[in-house]
């Protein structure tokens, strides 16, 4: 595209979407330092999904994949809160297949030092990201495009990018201003080693290599997810509750660990195999839960947000970290040769009207499925089941309308309606003219 020109990119925020947009954007042809207020030395140990739809983007990247020592999903499984029977199964065996890509579990920091290899690393596409630790950002003038950093050093940069997570300060320098509330239930995360679990002669739940779920069919808060990784070694609990049996709402990750009575209180009732493995928990932490309403715009100027600053959501759709993947994607294939024509507000304006929409849609359904399993992507399918409810079958979110999504199409399509110019493919907003989504509608081509 004439008029492209290599930018020097600043990234504020050297987590899982800022690590994933070092890599886009240097591979793109661009020169990127990420500022992290941190060392990493509090990284997080808990597992993260990540979908096809994330992980198409790391081996289109190039990422070495095996280096998050990842588990490999085969299936998600309901199960029954009392008798930990199944409920609802969904099918991840053709998966691969079907969507060309797996469903793999990391361990958040596997996964963070995979990326940060990859966006740092001489191998690899054009020129390795800068990352500069203890670097918090204070201010950013946008008129000038430089940031200020609370050690009091500055940068300036043709464009900054905000992917400074849920706290966002970006944000807020930015103008946008959350509509935002604590969540109806609070969650403790816990850590079991498979070894130990195995050794006290519980159920190894490690061999299921699934998303397991207790609870989730009673329109309740309560509800138990358990995600295998670590190739399997580790089992990563997230424990739901109402909050009124305890409220976590202003307590930050990485606090002294909560004792196991406190983790135990709230599930009387639960089915005994999985209370005794959260009865030899380790490292057990609040995961604060905040509702945010979706935001009215993601760009000002030279400056956007991604990821989590961006549109933070429930975790119940399993979709944050691949929502903060496909935005670094979105960023990486608007600013490459093919499609950047110089103009870095057009190029943002564009990213916002690509990324908004879809990652607000899962947003909100990411706040429906904490109440209701049946809405979350993979057992929205199965209807058959007695207890399945969902407040609109048109509108469930759907395995298709993730998976089926091209992005280059998408990008396509937006551009030439900018730039005036004819678009033929037979996609409209990403999805294929066609393709029936199981929530009904049929995609249409454009009239
Ligand atoms: C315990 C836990 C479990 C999770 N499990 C899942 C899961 O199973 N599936 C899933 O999809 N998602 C999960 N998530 C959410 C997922 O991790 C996030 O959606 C994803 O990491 C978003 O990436 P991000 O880069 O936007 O934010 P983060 O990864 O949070 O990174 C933000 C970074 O910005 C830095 N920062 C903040 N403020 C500043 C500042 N002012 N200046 C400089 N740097 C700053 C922070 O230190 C941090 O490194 C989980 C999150 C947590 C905490």
């Amino acid at each position: 595209m004439s008029g492209w020109r290599s930018l020097s990119v600043g990234v504020v925020g050297g987590g899982i979407g800022g690590m994933s947009v070092a890599i886009a954007l240097r591979r793109a042809g661009h020169e990127v330092t990420i500022y992290e207020r941190s060392d990493f030395a509090g990284e997080v140990g808990a597992s993260v999904s990540c979908a096809a739809n994330g992980t198409r983007w790391l081996h289109e990247w190039g990422v070495d994949v095996a280096k998050g020592d990842p588990v490999v999903l085969k299936k998600l499984i309901n199960r029954d809160w009392k008798t930990g029977e199944p409920v609802s199964v969904y099918d991840l065996d053709d998966y691969e297949e079907r969507w060309g890509y797996v469903y793999n579990m990391f361990h958040r920091q596997y996964m963070h030092a995979m990326l940060k290899e990859s966006a740092l690393g001489e191998v690899g596409e054009g020129s390795p990201a800068v990352l500069k630790v203890n670097h918090k950002c204070k201010d950013i003038d946008l008129q000038t495009t430089t940031i200020t950093f609370e050690n009091g050093t500055s940068a300036k940069h043709d464009f900054i990018i905000g992917a400074d997570g849920i706290g966002s300060a970006v944000r807020r320098i930015i103008g946008v201003h959350p509509a935002k509330r604590p969540a109806d239930s609070s969650c403790l995360h816990c850590n079991v080693m498979t070894e130990d679990a195995v050794k006290a002669g519980l159920v190894d739940y490690s061999q299921d290599a699934a998303l397991e779920y207790w609870g989730g069919q009673e329109g309740k808060w309560d509800k138990i997810v358990l995600s295998p990784c670590n190739g399997g070694k580790l089992l990563s609990y997230y424990c739901f509750f109402p909050r009124d049996q305890g409220d976590y709402t202003t307590q930050a990750w990485g606090a002294e660990d909560r004792p196991v009575e406190e983790l135990l209180k709230p599930y009387p009732n639960l089915d005994s195999q999985v209370l005794k493995h959260l009865a030899i928990g380790k490292e057990i932490q609040p995961w604060r839960l905040w509702v945010h309403d979706p935001y009215p715009y993601i760009h000002k100027e030279n400056v956007c947000l991604l990821g989590d600053a961006g549109h933070p959501m429930m975790p119940h759709q399993s979709q944050g970290a691949c929502m903060a993947i496909e935005d670094a994607a979105a960023l990486g294939i608007i600013f490459n040769t093919n499609y950047f024509d110089g103009n870095i507000k057009d190029a943002l304006a564009l990213y916002e009207e690509i990324r908004l929409p879809r990652a607000t849609r899962v947003q909100a359904a990411a706040a429906k499925a904490a109440y209701n399993i049946n809405e979350r992507i993979g057992f929205s399918h199965n209807k058959n089941i007695a207890t399945y409810k969902v407040e609109d079958s048109k509108k469930v979110l759907t395995i298709e309308e993730m998976n089926a999504y091209d992005m280059y199409k998408d990008i396509e399509e937006k551009l030439a309606a900018k730039r005036g110019q004819q678009y033929l493919d037979s996609f409209v907003g990403g999805l294929p003219v066609g393709l029936e989504l199981p929530s009904g509608p049929v995609i249409k081509a454009a009239a």
